[in-house]
């Protein structure tokens, strides 16, 4: 689905692509297989014009890029590039494309501004004209565990916000009775004013209309739940899908849970930061997970069958080799956290600390004692060049 398509080659820039790049590309790619520059193959172009829509609404913004380039989506909440749905623009019939007067690019800024809601480019436009409006973002961090950064999870998030009103389906008129476009700006929002100046000369403004404050609408009667605002503060579940490998501090998007849009625009997104509990056996450092493993003297000096516990709870058998120095630090290959966009993980590298015994038994003690006549009572200095 969305997370195997490649973005960056669908506008057909590189992965290091600056901002300026990727919308140079992405007017280019518009331009191309914009439906009505392609009336032979148009099924195949208004296919190819959404993808490149989509490429570029999560390149563009930052935070969908990082979110992209970390986990293949800039959604994984589950609700992927929901923002597409409403994307109503060839089969819904409401865009058209005129060569006189516009500049191509010019209608399909337009066009793109329509279906994100301002999200980017020359959304002031759209947005001044009471056209669709996309919802508040909205934003959210949840707490999880080191292990549960590491295997991935789901969260079951409550936050509170504007939500649809359901009795009046978002209009904010009563059921049975309809939003009417008013009278006073026949819609536009807007209405001139002549003011006189000093008897000779009149100046005109363009000033917000007053009888449907701006909106181009009038309710004559509102819905009764909503008082009219079409939408009502709701206390909302959501299932958070938290992928494998996220770190501390990272944000998913989660497309389409924020507020509803006005004017028929698209619903924000929800942003959710993940904070990392710290463990306190592992700490990560990228994709490795790195701990340390207490050894005895005898181990060290002996070589050992030690158990190295791992995030997942299991514990994995490693040999350590006689002659084992304290400090030295050994791998566990692919025990550490996934890497994205791969199937490959992290290592575990853990590193070994001898326990000098503090407190012997007496029969450890004439152990030790034996040992040290069978020594030198003072080890030789190291000399480099010659043991090692
Ligand atoms: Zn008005
Ligand atoms: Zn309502």
């Amino acid at each position: 689905m969305a997370g195997s398509k490649d973005y960056y080659e669908i506008l057909g820039v590189d992965k290091n692509a600056s901002d300026e790049e990727i919308k140079k590309a992405y007017r280019k790619m518009a331009k191309k297989w914009h439906p009505d520059a392609n009336p032979d193959n148009r099924k195949e172009a208004e296919e190819k014009f959404k993808e490149v829509g989509e490429a570029y609404a999560t390149l563009s913004d930052p935070q969908k890029r990082k979110m992209y380039d970390q986990f293949g989506t800039s959604g994984p909440g589950g609700s992927g590039f929901g923002g597409f749905n409403g994307f109503s623009g060839f089969n819904g019939g409401t865009y058209t494309y005129s060569t006189g007067g516009f500049g191509f690019d010019d209608v399909v800024d337009d066009f793109v501004s329509s279906i994100f809601g301002g999200g980017f480019g020359r959304s002031a436009r759209s947005a001044a004209a009471n056209g669709p409006r996309k919802g508040n973002d909205l934003r959210y961090t949840v707490d999880i565990s080191f292990e549960e950064a590491f295997t991935g999870t789901h969260k079951e998030i409550v936050i509170n916000k504007n939500e649809k009103c359901d009795t009046c389906h978002g209009t904010g008129a009563k059921p049975g009775t309809s939003v009417q476009t008013c009278s006073v700006c026949h819609g536009t929002g807007k209405v001139k004013k002549n003011q006189s100046l000093a008897g000779f000369a009149t100046i005109q403004t363009v000033v917000t209309c007053e009888n449907c404050r701006g909106t181009g609408k009038v309710i004559p009667t509102p819905c009764e739940t909503c008082k009219g605002k079409g939408t009502v503060r709701k206390q909302v579940k959501l299932n958070v899908e938290i992928p494998a490998g996220i770190d501390n501090d990272q944000t998913l998007v989660v497309q389409e849970k924020g507020e509803p849009g006005v004017n028929g625009g698209p619903y924000g997104d929800l942003y959710v930061t993940v904070r990392v509990k710290k463990s306190s056996i592992f700490t990560r450092n990228g994709d490795n997970v790195e701990c340390t493993i207490p050894i005895t003297i005898t181990q060290a000096t002996l070589g050992a069958n030690i158990k190295i516990p791992t995030v997942t709870g299991e514990e994995e058998e490693f040999t350590i080799p006689d002659g084992t120095q304290s400090g030295t630090k050994f791998t566990l290959k692919n025990k550490g956290f996934k890497k994205i966009h791969s199937n490959t993980s992290g290592d575990l590298i853990f590193t070994v600390q001898v326990q000098t015994p503090k407190r012997l038994t007496k029969e450890q003690r004439d152990l030790f004692i034996e040992l040290a006549k069978t020594m030198n009572e003072q080890p030789p200095v190291k000399k480099r060049g010659i043991f090692g």
